[in-house]
């Protein structure tokens, strides 16, 4: 591997790095300041935006500690027989990188993956030493998202959780086949054992803490994990499926969806194609409907097509579910139970909580529930109100043009 001073390091594993979605980044315009005029830059390398368990916005260091790998895996531009430039961090590096980012007051905590270099335990062994050295040596108090290696001895990974605020493992494909196929070297047993014990030592240690305010914690933000989206055939309903399982039997506080991106110098058993952004976004929304609208994984799979398997993209899951089971409607905002209410497309879970508190003190009207929410006319075929009940708009052929997205005219020449 050729010498590469810390910059350039920087620069080739900041950017290997961004294929992970495991912390949610946001985009804007290219702006530095390298020219002396003006001050910031929105081209920092490494930096991007996650949400902290308590809502908070906060700026991570996210990179890899290498971007060599002994695996080789299908979708990965950093699997084994790839083309692309190396760089290896040693976990002193990463430490001093992230303490003068966080002295700057350009980030908040660490985002770290890796390949696979010598084995999965030295690799694991490394990443540890950086959490360890941070919070040990240096009393690192920002936050801390290790990325996991399954195969690693379950020592190594209980030693990570002792560090880091929150751990991922990724599922990588949403079916059995798929990893076989585009990640051969990987074991989904074993991926799904080590969630296990990170979900038992998790449990364990919020047990622990209520007991012993002085027991050191584990991972207290969680585990969570990451899904390519479109580089096998799995439908939205099988990732559907797989991501309520795993919130199941993990216990998991996120699920990432990562629409597949085709690399340079691609395996011939990918897709040359990437699938429409539109999809991730949809699997996002239906990700929410089972956490916060109350919805089984049944219902939002019976909301995609049912010859495809797949959920519509030019209108939400939820309007989806609801153009297609129109027997569950009109709901009845002075009556219904909370559930029912959470299914009416367009009433957010704000709203629908504003809705059962003013019930309480009178009968609804629909201004009062236009004050609720952003769109009346999209609700009235669903709702009915002490002044209001659809009676016209019936089926679903009929409210389709009403709710659904205006289609945009792409511009030719946007800029
Ligand atoms: S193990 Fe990870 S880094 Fe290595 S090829 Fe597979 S996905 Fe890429």
């Amino acid at each position: 591997m050729a010498q590469l001073d810390t910059r350039e390091k920087l620069a080739i594993l900041a950017d290997a790095a961004k294929y992970d979605a495991s912390c949610a980044s946001s985009g804007t315009a290219k702006r530095n300041s390298r020219d002396g005029k003006g001050l910031g830059s929105t081209e920092g390398m490494g930096i991007c935006h996650a949400y902290a368990p308590d809502g908070r916005c906060i700026s991570l260091l996210k990179i890899l500690l290498t971007n060599s790998c002994i695996f080789d895996c299908h979708y990965c531009i950093n699997r084994k027989s790839s083309n692309v430039r190396r760089a290896r961090f040693t976990a002193q590096e990463v430490v001093n990188l992230t303490l003068s980012f966080y002295r700057r007051n350009y980030i908040e905590g660490l985002f770290l993956s890796s390949g696979i270099i010598g084995s999965s335990n030295y690799t694991m062994e490394q990443m540890v030493e950086v959490a360890r050295s941070l919070r040990e040596d240096h009393n690192f108090r920002g936050y801390i998202h290790l990325k996991t290696i399954p195969d690693a001895d379950p020592e190594l990974v209980h030693q990570a959780g002792l560090h880091a605020d929150r751990l991922s493992i990724n599922v990588e494909l949403p079916t059995a086949g798929g990893l076989k196929r585009l990640a051969p070297e990987k074991d989904g047993a074993r991926i799904e054992g080590a969630m296990a014990a990170n979900r038992t030592a998790i449990v364990d240690n919020k047990d622990a803490v209520k007991r012993y305010k002085s027991a050191p914690r584990f991972a207290p933000a969680g585990q969570s994990t990451q899904m390519i989206v479109g580089a096998d055939a799995a439908t939205d309903g099988d990732i559907v499926t797989k991501a309520s399982t795993l919130y199941d039997r993990f216990g998991l506080r996120r699920v990432y969806y990562s629409a597949f991106s085709p690399i340079p110098d691609a395996s011939a058993v990918l897709p040359l194609q990437r699938p429409p952004l539109m999809r991730e976004h949809r699997l996002y929304q239906s990700d929410w409907l089972m956490r916060f609208y109350e919805f089984t994984p049944q219902e939002v799979v019976a909301a995609a097509d049912d010859a495809t398997g797949m959920l519509p993209l030019d209108i939400d899951p939820k309007l989806a579910w609801a153009l297609k089971f129109r027997g569950s409607f009109p709901v009845d905002v002075n009556r219904a139970p909370r559930e029912l209410l959470l299914r009416v497309p367009g009433l957010g879970v704000k709203a629908v909580n504003g809705i059962l508190t003013s019930r309480r003190w009178r009968k609804l009207r629909l201004d009062d529930v236009a004050r609720l929410t952003v769109s009346i006319a999209k609700l009235r075929p669903f709702i009915v109100t002490e002044d209001w009940r659809p009676v016209v708009l019936a089926d679903r052929a009929e409210i389709r043009p009403i709710v659904a997205p205006k289609k945009q005219q792409l511009e030719l020449f946007a800029a």
